[in-house]
């Protein structure tokens, strides 16, 4: 078998690994990165391809130009179950098209000396005296078996975690993922009949008859164009997402002309806190590898960008220090938990809260603005949620019945706010993670019990 050599080989080309060698690009590294797909099909997931316009402002990341941005955002509709009350939360983003904005990432890398062979997988991944050392790649163009080896290897391959779940067990990056910490989510992109109304605004319908776990999404395309779709929760023995897609479309999208379908497709989403730790000696993960998904909305494509961003970081300053141990490549936990991680561990908690609110409840809660807009838009972009908030609301509510509504939001406030505050003190060496780890677990099953009384 044919051998090379690279000091960093990125496997998985969509929003994080495409960042991650991105950042690397022009730094003096020999990078290669490698995925499965066609280079005309690297980006082209099932997505609903919004992404905020923070994230690329924060990341000084190239905004989407001319086909690659399909539709300019100014905001979200969010519709509560019984569609009386609506919330409109302003903020700018894109509605992308994905595959030609991931694509052009990648050729700006390539410009800048980063190799990109496409129709290449990565079948395992060499795992020698504790290290990853790289992997047995296979050339679909070539039709051949390449051994690369490497000092840092970035498992990028998005869900199927198809690196690291190849490590043994027991090492902690190779953590696997509860069924119900995911969402199963399906999507379609079709013309509509008439031209949309405010179609700058993407539409949230909250509704657990329709959508247990998650939500529906109406996200615009342009006047005509629409990407709708939505996402249960996993694990949970509901019924498929394409009988609640079949059965409640004409209701959240009453507008789509079903003979003009373009795209259509499903993927699993990570909803949870970030992996423990996205490091080993050699390895790191990135993107939906390593859990960077926004718990409570799903969007993982700005986050995953924020990994790579942190991983290429990280990556820099090893070669600096020549050490590419889990404690030489330990800021990329730091960096991602101050950048994201903390956050998305306090929305993991409020998705938990969430998942369990009947349809009632909801309709209550955005009706008498329990919750009101500007919560939700700090919760949503700091994970935070006041228990000044909580309390003011649980004054309005007593006189209006539902204290156990109250109650439990209270008790929410107070455990996003633990759980971010124990993810500030995460550990600053591997021999710290067990412990960490343990506090983490118990106090979610803490929460768990808590919120189910
Ligand atoms: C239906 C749906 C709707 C969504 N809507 C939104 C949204 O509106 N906004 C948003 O921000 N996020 C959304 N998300 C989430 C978002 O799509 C992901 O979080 C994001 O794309 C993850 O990027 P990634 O680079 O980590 O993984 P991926 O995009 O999955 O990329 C992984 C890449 O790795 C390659 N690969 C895998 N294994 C190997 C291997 N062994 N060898 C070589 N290559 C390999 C694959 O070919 C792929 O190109 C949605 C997800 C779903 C499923």
């Amino acid at each position: 078998m044919k051998e090379l050599k690279y000091d960093v080989l990125i496997i998985g080309g969509g929003f994080a690994g495409a960042s991650t060698a991105f950042h690397l690009a022009g730094k003096g590294l020999k990078v290669l990165l490698v995925d499965s797909k066609p280079w005309n099909r690297i980006g082209d997931k099932p997505c609903g391809d919004a992404v905020s316009k923070a994230h690329f402002d924060r990341l000084g990341m190239p905004y989407p130009k001319g086909e690659e941005l399909e539709n300019k955002i100014s905001g979200i509709k969010l519709y509560s179950p019984d569609m009386k009350t609506v919330w409109t939360v302003n903020g700018e983003g894109f509605e992308l098209n994905a595959p030609l904005y991931n694509q052009r990432i990648l050729r700006e890398a390539e410009s800048k000396g980063v190799e990109i062979w496409d129709q290449t997988t990565a079948m395992k991944p060499f795992f020698e005296n504790g290290f990853v050392k790289g992997a047995v790649l296979y050339n679909r163009r070539s039709n051949e078996e390449v051994a690369v080896y490497s000092k840092v290897l970035v498992d990028a391959t998005g869900y199927s975690r198809s690196v690291r779940s190849k490590l043994p067990q027991e090492l902690p990056i190779a953590e696997d993922l509860d069924e119900k910490d995911a969402d199963i989510a399906y999507r379609e992109v079709l013309l509509t009949r008439d031209d949309i109304e405010d179609h700058d605004y993407l539409r949230i319908f909250v509704t657990q008859k329709a959508s247990p776990g998650g939500y529906w999404w109406y996200f615009p395309k342009g006047k005509n164009k629409v990407n709708v779709g939505l996402g249960i929760q996993g694990g949970m023995g509901y019924p498929s997402v394409h009988v609640f897609y079949q059965k409640y479309l004409d209701s959240y999208a009453p507008d789509v002309d079903k003979s003009r379908l373009l795209v259509k497709g499903g993927a699993l989403v990570p909803t949870r806190r970030p992996l423990y730790t996205m490091v080993w000696n050699g390895i790191i993960a990135v993107g939906d590898s390593a859990y960077t998904v926004n718990p409570v909305h799903g969007g993982g494509k700005g986050s995953a960008m924020i990994s790579g961003y942190c991983a290429a970081k990280t990556i820099l300053n090893a070669f600096e220090k020549g050490d590419f141990s889990a404690q030489g490549l330990w800021d990329m936990n730091i960096c991602y938990i101050n950048e994201y991680g903390a956050k998305q561990a306090s929305l993991d908690i409020f998705r938990r809260f969430l998942q369990k609110l009947s349809d009632d409840d909801i309709n209550y809660g955005m009706n008498k603005k329990v919750l009101k807009e500007e919560d939700l838009l700090e919760a949503s972009e700091k994970g935070d949620l006041h228990l000044s908030v909580a309390e003011k609301a649980m004054r309005i509510i007593a006189g209006l019945g539902r204290p156990s509504l109250l109650m439990k939001l209270k008790t929410v406030a107070e455990y996003m706010k633990n759980i971010k505050q124990l993810y500030y003190n995460y550990p600053r060496s591997p021999s710290g993670l067990q412990i960490w780890k343990t506090q983490v677990d118990s106090l979610i099953s803490e929460f768990n019990m808590n919120i189910s009384k």
